[in-house]
This record gives C-alpha cells, structure tokens and sequence, in this order.
C-alpha cells in the first residue's frame, strides 16, 4: 500500500489549495460548503517518482460552536491513520489556541510532522513563518499554496518525512 500522507489544520488556512497544488489540478473543494464535502478525501498523488495517498481534511461548517473540538477530533483520526502529516498554519494569523491544540496532538503521536506556514505570497511574509520555529516542530516551510512559491521545497520535506 502506498504512504498515507495526511493534510491538517484549522478551516480556512489553504490546506485544499495546497491539497490542489500538489495535485497539480483543482479537485479538492476549495472554501468548502457545509454539507458538500466529506471530512475525510484520499487523492492518488506523486512527487519525483514517488507515489503516495494525499488526505484532504475539513468540510465542516467554520462558525458552528464547538469548532475547536472539531478540528482537533478530525486532526486526532486523520494523525492515526497517516504514515506522515503535513500541518498548515495560516502564517498572516500565526499559531491560535486551536493551533497549539493540534500541535499537542502531533507531538504525542510520535509521527513525522512537515510544517506548512501558508499564506507566504512574498518576500515580506517570509519573517511570519520565522515565528513558527516556536511550535517545536522543527523548520517552518513558508508557502504559497495558492500561487505555488515554495511548494517544491515543501514536497521535497515531505518525501523525506514519508
Ligand atoms: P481550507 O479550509 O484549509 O481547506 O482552506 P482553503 O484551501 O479552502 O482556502 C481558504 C481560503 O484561503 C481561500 O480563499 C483560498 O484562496 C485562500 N488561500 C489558500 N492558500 C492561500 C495562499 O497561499 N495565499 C493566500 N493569499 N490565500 C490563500
Ligand atoms: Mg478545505
């Protein structure tokens, strides 16, 4: 079976977009609609030769109560069934309460993290992703998912972690 590599984060810091990105093609729902998506997608993907199993998470309502505890309830499935996981920080926002919610979770799974601070379209955001050093998960990757700065060197962590 190929490598399971799974996508989390909070709703709306661009994990679909990036999903989409290393895709190469919008298949992954993008601002997602209550009721319209599953929490849960698998797509077939490919980096370099490798192929592994991309899982997109979310497609739950953001302004509903409780959000926090889902977010981390779908983080926490999605973590046990991924060999690797690529976490997605919103690096404009930074690291929220949610955020260090989930980070708890990475750390006692014990599985290898790569982490994603989105949301770097430019030069000038390259110092909010510096911030994330402070998660302790090691080097924040700063991205644009949505114009694809910083994307191959994303991927390139990514087949190391898997
Ligand atoms: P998800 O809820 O985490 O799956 O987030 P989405 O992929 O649906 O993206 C949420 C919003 O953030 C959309 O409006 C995206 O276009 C936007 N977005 C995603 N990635 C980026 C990025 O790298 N830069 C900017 N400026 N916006 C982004
Ligand atoms: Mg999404």
């Amino acid at each position: 079976p190929l490598p399971v590599l799974a996508i989390v984060g909070r709703p709306n810091v661009g994990k679909s977009t990036l999903v989409n990105r290393i895709l190469g093609r919008r298949e992954a729902v993008v601002e997602d609609k209550p009721g319209v998506t599953r929490d849960r997608v698998s797509y077939p993907a490919e980096w370099s030769g490798r192929r592994f199993t991309l899982v997109d998470t979310g497609g739950w309502e953001v302004d509903v109560a409780g959000i926090d505890k889902r977010v981390a309830e779908q983080a926490e499935v999605a973590i046990a069934l991924a060999d690797a996981v690529v976490f997605v920080v919103d690096a404009t926002v930074g690291s929220t309460d949610t955020d260090e919610q989930v980070v708890r979770l990475l750390h006692r799974s014990g599985k290898p993290v790569v982490l994603c601070a989105n949301k770097v379209d430019g030069p000038a955001a390259e110092a909010d992703a510096a911030v994330l050093w402070s998660l302790g998960l090691g080097e924040p990757h700063p991205v644009s998912a949505l114009h694809g700065r910083g994307t191959g060197d994303l991927l390139d962590a990514i087949l190391d972690a898997l």
